[in-house]
């Protein structure tokens, strides 16, 4: 274990928290033999003993790391869930189920404005005395109903289409290629990934990543086109 480090960055400060007592944990430098060393406290442990938190001490470069371990894991999932997509889009599968879907997609618009053009009909029908008052409002709900159905299919094929598109170069994965080659943790590397680090007595790191909501749907999509996965060549 090597504690000589030369003024280190203090990464998780603001961030790390104390799960017994809920305090920000600090930095705590200790000269030992002329050798500086550093911890992450409880500050409420830090001085006071157990009596009002009994939060061990950190070591701070293997806490450091393993945070950097933690947010490195992260960001690797993050770019090979959105690779992984990408690679399913590429195939001749989706290709054709693109093209199957944009083929109904067509075909059940036209039966809307088919639908559409019967109801003026309809109305014009009514006008002119044609077809009765009550046939009338019979045959319009109907055909009302059936131009509602098309609609929602087309939603349905809209929204499954648009799975079929992997969004590129987000502010998410900008951020994440922007660190790719960091070998150690920064306060900046923190900053952009981890919103809060809760950690107790028995070495339990409760980590609130950031772009959550970007990566929940990337694996949202992922799940969705589950089905599709076999076709990954
Ligand atoms: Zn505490």
């Amino acid at each position: 274990m090597n504690r000589e480090i030369k003024n280190p960055e203090y990464c998780l400060s603001g961030i790390l928290k104390c799960a017994h007592c809920g305090a920000n944990i600090n930095v705590k430098r200790r000269v030992k033999n002329g050798v500086a060393e550093y911890w992450y406290v409880c500050p409420k442990h830090d001085g006071f003993g157990n009596a009002r938190c009994d939060k061990s001490n950190l070591p701070f470069e293997e806490t450091n790391q393993l945070i950097f371990t933690i947010i490195k894991r992260y960001m690797h999932s993050f770019l090979d869930t959105e690779e992984l997509l990408e690679k399913m889009n590429d195939s001749n599968e989706a290709a054709l189920q693109v093209r199957e879907l944009n083929k109904k997609k067509s075909g059940i618009t036209a039966s809307i404005n088919r639908v559409r053009e019967i109801k003026s009909g309809l109305y014009r029908d009514m006008k002119d005395g044609l077809i009765s008052d009550m046939d009338y409002a019979y045959l319009s709900k109907k055909y009302s109903e059936e131009q509602e159905l098309y609609e929602r299919q087309v939603a349905d094929i809209t929204k499954r289409l648009e799975l079929f598109k992997v969004k590129k170069d987000t502010d998410a994965s900008v951020t994440i290629r922007k660190f790719m080659k960091s070998k150690k943790l920064s306060k900046t590397m923190v900053d952009a990934f981890i919103s809060s680090i809760v950690v107790d007595n028995e070495g339990q790191f409760d980590v609130s990543m950031k772009l959550k909501d970007e990566y929940d749907e990337l694996i949202k999509q992922l799940i969705l086109r589950e089905g599709d996965l076999a076709n990954v060549g």
